[in-house]
């Protein structure tokens, strides 16, 4: 039976030492047990991981973390393995108990799962999880809250958390989850307060052996979803098993042999942001239309009486509420959807430039290779490594708040021109 942290891909350093930590903390819980509530230890297994005596058996766990590493490489199931591992009743993460079940599944009653759905995340949200993090674990063992892309905290709802970890309640862990630990993604007083454990981009190798373990997929199939995914093993299981994943990503290969003149560029340009929206609408306008009925019967359709009219002014103010949120969740899916196609196209542009210098490495897109080939005959190296340049700021505009279409139609000049 796969313990928690299986389906952490080509991160053996990291999982040795959570499951360090995992081991101290469940040592510091029966330390502190036999403190105060001798019931507690005989209630859990006798394990084989007590503190040796005269050794701190806090030692190896901390209370805040953040996980490191490019996206795909496991930042968010990095942090829900260890949050398992934590609430295992063995102290290990065994993958059966009932502590290891229920975080796996989401519903563990002393595990916040922060996921933002807009651009960032706001304030008043955190100062409510700060608030319910400091109360005491309804399980017995730790209270844990996961933050996903931390890197998209306010500075308000920053300094809510700084507090947070700068006085810990005893028994609360924090885990962060972030691209990196440059002062963008996460201030430096937070990072200073914080053990970091990078993750790194996992071998292809590691994420095809995964799919075909778990997923079914079939070996050659595997191994070519891993390698378009370029280490991104969720995007890798999308490509796998999902035709339409693998369409879109086809279309965007296709625009390196589409850029024949300036109005081809711009057209170009065109169909990759409208894909882009397309591709974020499906995604969203499900759950969009979804709380939208909820909270239109949470609100109660209709009314009479005394208070009607004030609770329908406060039910308009509601229902912007949300409008708002979800715009903004939905201009985040459409960012996404444009990154992950730029990505594809930054691999097209790479083999390309390995090509033109006869580099002894795989290519990224097997089944473009032949066109990366003559691309790379074409511009050879200089050319080549222009245009993967061109991709490469499209994406860094982007995310320094240019507007998409401007910075893709640049882009796509560059790409043309060489
Ligand atoms: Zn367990």
């Amino acid at each position: 039976m796969p313990d928690v942290f299986a389906d952490l891909v080509g991160q053996d350093e990291a999982v040795t030492e959570l499951r360090r930590a995992a081991a101290a903390a469940a040592a510091v819980l029966r330390v502190g047990a036999a403190d105060r509530t001798p019931a507690l230890i005989a209630a859990g297994p006798a394990g084989d991981d007590r503190a040796p005596a005269g050794v701190d058996p806090s030692a190896g766990m901390t209370h805040a973390w953040i996980f490191t590493g490019p996206p795909g490489s496991g930042r968010s199931v990095a942090a829900r393995a260890f949050a398992a591992a934590l609430q295992c009743v063995h102290g290990t993460g065994c993958g059966e108990c009932p502590g290891c079940h229920t975080t796996m599944g989401g519903t563990h009653a002393d595990v916040r799962m922060v996921v933002p759905e807009g651009l960032s995340i706001g304030v008043g949200e955190m100062r409510a999880l700060v608030l319910r993090a400091a109360s005491t674990p309804s399980g017995g063992r730790w209270q844990v809250v996961i933050i996903e892309d931390a890197d998209r905290l306010t500075e308000a709802a920053g300094n809510a958390l700084l507090k947070a970890i700068e006085e810990p309640p005893p028994r609360t862990v924090f885990l962060l989850c972030a691209p990196s630990t440059h002062p963008d993604d996460i201030s430096v007083t937070i990072r200073s307060r914080c053990r970091v454990v990078p993750l790194r981009q996992p071998p292809a190798t590691a994420v095809a052996e995964v799919l075909v373990r778990r997923d079914g997929v079939a070996p050659d199939v595997a191994q070519w979803a891993a390698a378009a995914a370029q280490g991104h093993v969720g995007r890798a299981r999308r490509l796998a098993r999902d035709p339409e994943a693998r369409k879109r990503r086809e279309a965007v290969l296709a625009v390196p042999r589409r850029l024949t003149g300036v109005g081809a560029a711009f057209d170009a340009a065109s169909a990759l942001i409208e894909a882009a929206e397309a591709e974020a609408e499906a995604a969203v306008t499900e759950a969009d239309t979804a709380e939208r009925a909820a909270l239109e019967t949470a609100l109660g359709a209709g009314g009479t009486g005394r208070g009607a009219a004030g609770a329908m002014r406060g039910a308009a103010g509601q229902l912007k509420e949300l409008e708002k949120r979800q715009k903004s969740r939905a201009t985040r899916a459409q960012r996404d959807a444009l990154d992950r196609a730029l990505v594809d196209l930054a691999g097209f542009y790479r083999d390309a430039l390995t090509m033109a210098l006869r580099a002894p490495v795989a290519p990224v897109h097997t089944d473009t290779a032949a066109l990366a080939g003559a691309g790379a005959q074409k511009w050879d190296a200089e050319g080549s490594l222009r245009r993967l340049e061109a991709v490469l700021a499209c994406r860094a505009a982007i995310e320094a708040n240019v507007k998409p279409r401007i910075a893709v139609e640049a882009m796509m000049l560059a790409l043309w021109k060489g």
